[in-house]
């Protein structure tokens, strides 16, 4: 395509009105809910300007970015509430469009008036394709939206010229992490320490997070992991002309990576069964509400199914009917006029910890206001922060009155109820008694202290290869650790246990002990007896979900250390495995021995 030819396209793309819109939903993967949807554009699908990029790229240098970004801002705005999509509409537009002075004449406003979406459902996206001469300019322009009710997005952040410089002057209320940093990032320990690094200066400067780009379920999870709620990438759902979103095909997708398997506390009880009201209530009903029930901070808003589409905060709903002329204005309007639709929601089986994390990294969550508590979708009832923070607390106090004191790791109790989940779950794990051989006369001989030194590293070995979202770490006591493992790899990372626990030991002995590949040491009778160096000895009972029925906690752990009590007569690094099938048969129970040296 010549110059001139793509001049001629343009224009007429211009003049025909030729540009589609795609949508792409952002999710908050705590609340398995559609928060809003990025616009993207497209040309003719026809034509070389089809891609967004070459699009506006050609209308920049061709002088009519303005004109497409107006076209493509009605066609988004249009389609978006034709299709009646919910939440919040992101809308891109780049920082040199939003300068040019016409912008200032409230166009988006009358467009918005228009089609009957509010302005606090628009958020703009700034990219920086190129790099911003004026700061100030950009600055009032911005404010001049702000002012109109629209909220700021910092787009592909990383990626651009000085995104930093924009995130500390313009104070955006959302930044959005660019694809590449998210690609991969569960295979690359320094994405995941950028994007930690990002999530901390949002939550410092109150700007909530978005990641774009997610492809992969594994890449979800460290996002998880690290804290990052709103999400966006093809995993969730591709840009498309009508985005259908189905709620459980979503949720499977932000389940499969499965956390929160051992931390399993739900909030039923929590639920304050106060009624919702209908979204046609009358904002004076409402006040009086709130008058009448002195103890009430929120109310949840209803539509005709009983399902919450927004609440109404005491505090909020108090400081605009202070305004002039508020009664007359609002009083009659129905209050779904003046609901907040941002407001949290979680479903019943959310577990404690999932909502407690998702109080705290809402960037604009405040603690004293109520959040909605639904199932599949419906209305229950309203959940208090403060009554999370109280049950988190208690937890964290029960676990660690029941830790191990030296490892800190969780001791026998919170063992023996990982155990009874298992059973009652009907989970497919590893159970895997790890014991220390030589233990006791390499503590008489280098001392309780250096002993303490080889448990603790051992506790932080356990701690680094397993796999936090599927395995438990405990300390049974001395030298004895109790793993439950359900990653598949589970074989690959006990031998990488023994490989870094040698590494790691082969710099606690000395010289002569490890020229002599052992040491000498006062046997329990008093007689000098040549040991071996520490080794791990470790009992693996496997355990399948389908043949629970018939065990019990008690009865595992016996197994498990029958089965490292074969390992430990194994010289050197041993694994012994059992089957827990054989437990319930009838016929004395065998096991498979390895010897790794
Ligand atoms: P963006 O705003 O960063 O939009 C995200 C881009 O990433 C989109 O490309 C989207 O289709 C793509 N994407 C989303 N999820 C994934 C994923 O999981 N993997 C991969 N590989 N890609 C993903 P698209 O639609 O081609 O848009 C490209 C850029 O064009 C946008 O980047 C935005 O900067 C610009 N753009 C699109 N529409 C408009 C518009 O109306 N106005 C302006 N000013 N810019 C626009
Ligand atoms: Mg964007
Ligand atoms: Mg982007």
């Amino acid at each position: 395509m010549t110059v001139s030819e793509q001049r001629q396209a343009l224009l007429n793309i211009l003049n025909r009105g030729a540009v589609s819109s795609l949508f792409q939903p952002i999710v908050s993967s705590l609340e398995q809910r559609v928060v809003g949807y990025e616009a993207l554009s497209r040309g003719p699908s026809d034509s070389p300007l089809h891609s967004p990029l070459t699009l506006f790229a050609a209308a920049r240098h061709h002088g009519m970015l303005t004109e497409l970004e107006m076209l493509c801002r009605s066609r988004a705005i249009s389609r978006f509430c034709a299709l009646g999509l919910t939440g919040k509409l992101f809308l891109n537009i780049s920082p040199e469009s939003l300068l040019e002075q016409q912008h200032y004449s409230g166009g988006t406003l009358t467009m918005l008036e228009a089609s009957g979406l509010r302005p606090d459902r628009v958020v703009i996206e700034l990219t920086e394709q190129a790099p911003i001469d004026d700061f100030n300019l950009l600055q009032t322009a911005l404010h001049h939206y702000r002012d109109m009710g629209f909220q700021i997005a910092l787009d592909d952040l990383g990626a651009g010229y000085s995104s930093l410089r924009l995130w500390s002057e313009l104070h955006p209320e959302y930044v959005k992490i660019d694809r590449h940093f998210i690609d991969g990032i569960h295979l690359d320990p320094i994405k995941r320490e950028f994007v930690n690094s990002i999530l901390q200066m949002a939550k410092a400067s109150r700007a909530q997070v978005i990641a774009e780009g997610i492809e992969q379920p594994e890449e979800l999870a460290v996002l998880e992991e690290i804290g990052i709620d709103w999400v966006q990438g093809y995993w969730l759902g591709r840009p498309a002309s009508i985005p259908e979103i189905n709620s459980e095909q979503l949720a499977e997708r932000l389940n499969q990576h499965g956390s929160s398997r051992n931390e399993d506390a739900p909030i039923h009880s929590l639920l304050l069964p106060i009624p919702g009201l209908h979204e046609d209530t009358k904002v004076q009903t409402v006040l009086e509400c709130f008058q009448q029930q002195p103890t009430l901070n929120t109310l949840a808003i209803l539509d005709d199914h009983q399902r919450p589409i927004g609440a109404v905060q005491r505090h909020t709903l108090s400081q605009t009917m202070l305004k002039p002329f508020a009664q007359e204005i609002y009083g009659r309007k129905p209050i779904r006029k003046l609901m907040d639709e941002d407001c949290l929601r979680v479903d019943i089986r959310q577990s404690l910890q999932r909502v407690s994390r998702l109080l705290t990294s809402r960037a604009r969550q405040r603690l004293e206001d109520d959040f909605i508590i639904i199932d599949q979708g419906l209305y229950k009832g309203l959940g208090r922060g403060i009554d999370v923070l109280r049950q988190i607390t208690e937890l964290k106090l029960q676990q660690a009155r029941h830790a191990n004191p030296l490892t800190l790791l969780p001791g026998n109790i919170p063992i023996q109820q990982c155990l009874e989940r298992l059973l009652e779950q009907q989970l497919d794990a590893q159970l895997c008694y790890v014991d220390l051989d030589n233990f006791k006369p390499f503590n008489d001989l280098y001392g309780y202290g250096k002993g303490d030194e080889v448990l603790l590293a051992l506790a932080q070995l356990l701690r680094e290869l397993c796999d936090p979202q599927k395995d438990f770490v405990g300390h049974i006591g001395g030298d004895d650790f109790m793993l439950v493992m359900r990653s598949s790899d589970w074989r690959q990372r006990l031998d990488q246990l023994d490989q870094r626990f040698q590494q790691l030991c082969s710099g606690l002995y000395r010289a002569e002990h490890i020229q002599d590949n052992g040491f000498s040491a006062l046997d329990r009778e008093g007689r000098w007896r040549k040991h071996d160096l520490l080794n791990l000895s470790i009992g693996v009972l496997q355990l399948s979900g389908q043949h629970t029925d018939k065990l019990d906690p008690a009865h595992l752990a016996e197994h498990a250390s029958k089965a490292k009590h074969d390992a430990k007569k194994i010289r050197g690094f041993s694994i012994t495995l059992s089957n827990a099938l054989q437990m319930t048969s009838a016929e004395p129970s065998t096991s498979n021995q390895y010897q790794m040296i």
